[in-house]
């Protein structure tokens, strides 16, 4: 199985570290949508699900290693998890762990998935970030909830934004704005360009001016990869194509 995963170059430092932004995958296609699908949220076959998360994981060299993702409803919700959650899903859009053998994961298709690492302590968290998200600050919570539960110092950690809609294609409505902007005004100025009653939001713009202002360091946040709903051959786009499917963003230590 032909797999694309971006990956932050400078991460490989991080001894055990693994992460991935994937692109589309191929595998056990249910008509219309030729899908790659991991979650049984749309109706589809469960076997089909389970059979396409071990297929994927041979393809990624992680056979063992348990993926943990949430029920997401674009909301702020950071679950702690750890390994006897097993593949329990519950309402959230935010993962985070200090288990090894174990990554936390995120489905997106133009939201933002932003990957965590404390590199010293072994501690990742993974979040699903779309304009309602951002909005509700899920990025920061995320800072502020890996603080208080693994007491770790925001400058020892590292983010990374994965491939999600850019500012090219993503058009939104005067509600959007007013939205962010009523907990968010000062970090939405270099992420909104307005185009008469609509304007233009980069999402991975804003989430970065969150992450500098719970306490990450500049030089600790990366973007990896491109628009999504610029590369449809690469990437599912929600904006683009509709319902069609999503992909996913994973981080963990093998220990
Ligand atoms: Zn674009």
């Amino acid at each position: 199985m032909k797999i694309l995963r971006l990956q932050v170059p400078h991460w490989d430092q991080f001894d055990g570290l693994v992460h991935g932004f994937l692109g589309r995958v191929g595998g056990q296609d249910r008509p219309p949508n030729a899908a790659f699908r991991l979650s049984c949220d749309d109706g589809d076959d469960a076997a089909a699900v389970k059979q396409n998360w071990c297929e994927l994981k041979q393809a990624l060299g992680l056979p063992r290693i348990t993926i943990i993702t949430a029920k997401q409803v674009h909301g702020d919700t950071v679950l702690q998890v750890s390994r006897g959650d097993g593949k329990l899903a519950r309402v959230g859009d935010g993962l985070m762990t200090d288990a090894p053998n174990l990554c936390v994961g995120v489905m997106a298709a133009d939201c933002v998935p932003l990957l965590f690492v404390e590199p010293a302590r072994k501690i990742t968290a993974a979040v699903h970030a779309g304009w309602r998200g951002t909005a509700a600050g899920i990025a920061a919570r995320t800072v502020a909830l890996m603080k208080e539960v693994y007491r770790i110092d925001p400058a020892a950690l590292h983010v990374a934004m994965g491939p999600s809609i850019g500012p090219c294609c993503y058009e939104v409505g005067p509600e959007v704005e007013e939205q962010i902007a009523a907990n968010w005004r000062q970090e939405l100025k270099g992420a909104w360009r307005p185009e008469g009653v609509k304007g233009r939001l980069d999402l991975r713009a804003l989430n970065e001016a969150q992450l500098l202002g719970a306490g990450i360091p500049q030089t600790q946040i990366s973007k990896v990869g491109p628009c999504t709903a610029c590369h449809i051959g690469d990437f599912h786009s929600y904006r683009k194509e509709g319902k069609s499917g999503h992909q996913l963003s994973f981080i963990g230590w093998r220990s």
